[in-house]
C-alpha cells in the first residue's frame, strides 16, 4: 500500500527512468507529485463539427476513419502517415509526421476524437499531428479539460500526466484532510481529496475554479500557521528586560516633536522591551516617515539600562548616516555611538572592537562588519537592521548570535501590503508608521520624453540659481556593471563639459571605493556640489534636505518601489520639490502615471506587486520563505488575509496544534520546517 511519502520510483507505472525526470522537477514522493500543479490548462472538453472549423481554430473533433492510413518514407528520418476523416459535416484530412505507429493505432471506420490546431483553407481543413484518443476511452487527453505542466526535456505532458493520474488513483483516501471543518465551511473551501484530483483533472471549469481557490487557501493557510508557531516558539525564549526609563526624558532632548504614530511604535517597541520576551518585530513606514527615530528610542531605552545596541545598515553610507543621525539624537543624553564598517584603518577596527568589547560603546553603527569574528560585545541586548531585505535571513542571525537572545527591530524601507509583509517577515511582529512628520509638501512628479530634455536642463539651472541641489540618477541598462558605469561616466562627462558646463557636477557610483564614495557624498552633503549624478546607490537613505529635483534616467527601467525610494530622497527639507522621471511615452507610460497618482508608498507597492509578482519584487528570494506551489502572492491577496486570519483564530485555540483534529495540519507543518529547516531556524 502505497504512503504519501513512498519514493515515486516504486509507484506502479513509474519505473527508474521516470523517476530520475521527475526528480529533476523536484518530484521525489508521491505526495510530491500530487502536488505538481499544472501551471495551465488546454480546455478540449467542447466537441466541434468539422464544418464548423475555422484555420487556426484549436479544437476537439469526433469522426470516423474514412480512408486506411498511408504510411510515406519521404527520406531518412522522415515518415509521414495521411489519413481523411469525417463526420456529419464535413471530413478532414489528417498529417502526422514521424508517428508511423499511428498507421496501426488508427483504424479504418472507427471513431476518435482528435485535438488540435486546425490548418488548410475554410473548404478543406486539415490537422497535423493532433492527438487522439479512441472514442470510448476518450476522456483522458481529449475531450476534456487537459492540465499542462512545467516539464524536463525528458518528460512529455502525457507522461506527466499519466504518472500524475497513477499517483491519484493510489492517493485514494489517502489525501490528508489539513483544513478544520469549521475553516473549510466558513470559506466554502471543497474538500482535499475534490481538490487535488479537479486542480489536475478537472471536471468543469467551475471544479478547476474550486480547487484552486482550495489549494491556495491551504498553502496560505499552512504557511501562516507555521510562521505563528515560529513566532510563539521564539516568544519562548526570555529576552532581557531593560529598567523602565521614561521617554518623556528622549522626547524633550529632541530638535522636533515625534508624530503621533512614531509615538505609537515606540510605545509597541516599549512594551516587546518589557515582555519578557525577546523583540521580533518589523517598522514599516514610507520613505521619510521617521523610522530611525523610533529605532533610536529602542536603543536609548536599552542603553538606559547600560545594555548595547547594533545596529547594522546595507552600505557604508548608510551607516555614516545613521551614525551622525544616532550620534546628534542621542549624544546630548550621554549615549556613547561609535562606527564600524569595512573602510576604516585596521587601528581604528581594533581600537572601536575593544571599546566595544569593554562597554565603552553604547550604540554600534556599522556594515556587515558587525558581523565578523572578533566584533564581540560587552552586553548586547537589542539589534536593528536597516533596510532588512538586502540582507539575508542568516545575516540576521548571525548578529543576534552575538548576544544572548537580544531584541531584534528591523526596519524596511519598502512599504508592502500588511498581510504580504506578514508572509515576506513572517517571524516578526510589524508596526507600521502611516503618518509623515509636519511640513512635508508632496513631490510634484512629472513623466517626460526626451523632447523635453532641455527645457529640464534650464530647470535643473534654475533651481540650483535658487541655492538648490538636484539628483539625477542612472539605471542599470547592461547586466554588466562595468560597462553601467562606464555609461554613466560618459553621461556625466557630457553633461559636465557640455550640457551643465556652469555647475558643479559630482558623480557616485557602485563601484568607488568607500572613501572616494563618503567623500563624493560629504562634499554633496555639505552643499558643495550642486548636481550628484549616480547610479541607484543613493537609493537607500541618504537624506539631504537641501535637495529639491530628482531627476531620473530610463524611469522605465526601475521597479516602481524603487521609483518611490528615489523620489523620496527629495521634499525632505522645507523646499518645494520635484521628481522628473524621463521615459518613454512621458506622462502616459503607466508605470510614471502611478507614480504621478500618488505618493503613498504601500499603493505604490501594492502596484508593483501587480505589475512584477513578488518574485521580482523581492529579488532573488532573500527573503528564504518556502516557495509557493500555487498561491500567487499578487493576485491572491484576498485569500491570503482570510487565511491569515483563520489561521490566527485556531492558533489562539489550540497554540501548539495539539488537538487530535489538527493532527493532520501539525504534521504537513513539521514537514515544512524540515524541509526549510535553515529558513525557520
Ligand atoms: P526614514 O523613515 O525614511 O528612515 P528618517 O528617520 O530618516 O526617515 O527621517 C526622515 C527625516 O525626518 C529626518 O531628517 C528626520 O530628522 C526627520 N524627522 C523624523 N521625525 C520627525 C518629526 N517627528 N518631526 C519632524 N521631523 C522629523
Ligand atoms: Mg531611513
Amino acid at each position: 500500500m502505497a504512503q504519501l511519502r513512498t519514493d515515486v520510483r516504486y509507484i506502479k507505472g513509474i519505473g527508474e527512468q521516470r523517476a530520475k525526470s521527475l526528480r529533476k522537477l523536484g518530484i521525489n514522493t508521491l505526495f510530491d507529485l500530487i502536488s505538481y500543479f499544472p501551471r495551465a490548462y488546454e480546455d478540449r472538453s467542447v466537441f466541434r463539427s468539422i464544418g464548423s472549423l475555422l484555420p487556426d481554430d484549436t479544437a476537439c473533433v469526433r469522426a470516423l476513419v474514412v480512408t486506411s492510413p498511408r504510411l510515406s518514407r519521404i527520406r531518412k528520418g522522415l515518415d509521414i502517415v495521411k489519413l481523411r476523416v469525417a463526420d456529419e459535416s464535413g471530413s478532414m484530412d489528417l498529417t502526422f509526421f514521424n508517428q508511423s505507429y499511428v498507421k496501426d493505432s488508427l483504424k479504418y471506420g472507427s471513431y476518435y476524437v482528435f485535438y488540435g490546431k486546425v490548418g488548410g483553407t475554410l473548404q478543406r481543413p486539415e490537422m497535423t499531428n493532433p492527438v487522439f484518443e479512441p472514442e470510448e476511452k476518450a476522456g483522458s487527453i481529449t475531450g476534456r479539460i487537459v492540465p499542462i505542466y512545467r516539464l524536463t526535456a525528458s518528460l512529455s505532458q502525457n507522461i506527466l500526466s499519466k504518472a500524475v493520474r497513477q499517483g491519484l488513483e493510489q492517493t485514494d483516501s489517502l489525501i490528508p484532510e489539513v483544513l478544520p471543518n469549521k475553516v473549510r465551511e466558513r470559506f466554502n473551501l471543497s474538500h482535499a481529496d475534490f481538490a487535488y484530483h479537479n486542480i489536475h483533472f478537472p471536471a468543469d471549469m467551475e471544479a478547476l475554479a474550486l480547487a484552486r481557490r482550495r489549494l491556495v487557501f491551504e498553502e496560505l493557510f499552512v504557511l501562516a500557521c507555521a510562521l505563528g508557531l515560529l513566532r510563539s516558539r521564539k516568544a519562548e525564549k526570555t529576552g532581557i528586560v531593560p529598567g523602565n526609563a521614561d521617554v518623556e526624558e528622549l522626547y524633550a532632548a529632541l530638535p522636533f516633536s515625534p508624530t503621533g504614530a512614531q509615538r505609537r511604535v515606540i510605545g509597541e517597541l516599549m512594551s516587546d522591551l518589557l515582555s519578557g520576551r525577546p523583540m521580533n518585530r518589523l517598522i514599516q513606514g514610507d520613505v521619510g516617515s521617521g523610522k530611525t527615530l523610533c529605532a533610536a528610542a529602542a536603543a536609548w531605552y536599552v542603553y538606559k539600562s547600560g545594555f548595547q545596541t547594533a545596529f547594522m545598515a546595507p552600505t557604508e553610507i548608510l551607516a555614516q548616516q545613521h551614525y551622525n543621525t544616532l550620534t546628534e539624537l542621542l549624544s546630548p543624553l550621554g549615549v556613547r555611538v561609535g562606527l564600524l564598517t569595512g573602510s576604516l584603518g585596521a587601528k581604528r577596527k581594533r581600537e572601536v572592537k575593544v571599546s566595544l568589547a569593554l562597554g565603552e560603546i553604547d550604540i554600534i553603527v556599522g556594515t556587515h562588519a558587525l558581523l565578523s569574528e572578533g566584533v564581540d560585545f560587552f552586553s548586547l541586548a537589542l539589534v536593528i537592521t536597516d533596510e532588512q531585505h538586502r540582507f539575508g535571513v542568516n545575516q540576521r542571525s548571525l548578529l543576534t548570535e552575538k548576544g544572548e537572545n537580544p531584541h531584534v527591530l528591523v526596519m524596511s524601507a519598502t512599504p508592502i501590503p500588511r498581510t504580504l509583509a506578514l508572509i515576506i517577515y513572517g517571524d516578526l511582529d510589524i508596526s507600521i508608521i502611516d503618518e509623515l512628520p509636519p511640513g512635508r509638501r508632496p513631490v510634484e512628479t512629472f513623466g517626460v520624453d526626451e523632447r523635453m530634455r532641455p527645457r529640464v536642463m534650464k530647470f535643473i539651472r534654475r533651481l540650483v540659481s535658487e541655492g538648490r541641489q538636484v539628483y539625477i540618477v542612472c539605471p542599470m541598462v547592461e547586466e554588466n556593471e562595468a560597462l553601467n558605469i562606464k555609461a554613466a561616466e560618459k553621461y556625466y562627462e557630457q553633461l559636465k563639459t557640455r550640457v551643465l558646463p556652469d555647475l558643479r557636477l559630482a558623480l557616485v557610483h557602485g563601484k568607488m571605493k568607500p572613501a572616494d564614495k563618503d567623500a563624493v557624498m560629504g562634499a554633496f552633503v555639505r552643499g558643495e556640489t550642486d548636481v550628484l549624478v549616480a547610479t541607484t546607490v543613493i537609493e537607500v537613505g541618504v537624506d539631504v534636505p537641501n535637495a529639491s529635483l530628482m531627476v531620473i534616467e530610463n524611469a522605465e527601467r526601475f521597479g516602481l518601489s524603487q521609483l518611490h525610494q528615489l523620489r523620496g530622497r527629495v521634499g525632505r527639507g522645507g523646499h518645494k520639490s520635484y521628481c522628473i522621471m524621463f521615459c518613454e511615452g512621458g506622462s502616459e507610460n503607466p508605470r510614471i502615471s502611478t507614480m504621478i497618482k500618488t505618493n503613498d508608498g504601500f499603493k505604490i507597492s501594492e502596484e508593483d506587486l501587480k505589475l512584477r509578482g513578488p518574485g521580482d519584487f523581492f529579488g532573488s528570494r532573500q527573503h528564504g520563505l518556502p516557495e509557493m506551489k500555487i498561491a500567487d502572492l499578487s493576485a491572491d491577496m484576498s485569500l491570503l488575509s482570510d487565511a491569515q486570519g483563520a489561521a490566527a483564530e485556531l492558533l489562539e485555540s489550540d497554540p501548539n496544534l495539539m488537538a487530535p483534529e489538527n493532527g493532520p495540519l501539525r504534521k504537513r507543518i513539521e514537514e515544512l520546517f524540515e524541509v526549510y529547516a535553515d529558513t525557520f531556524n
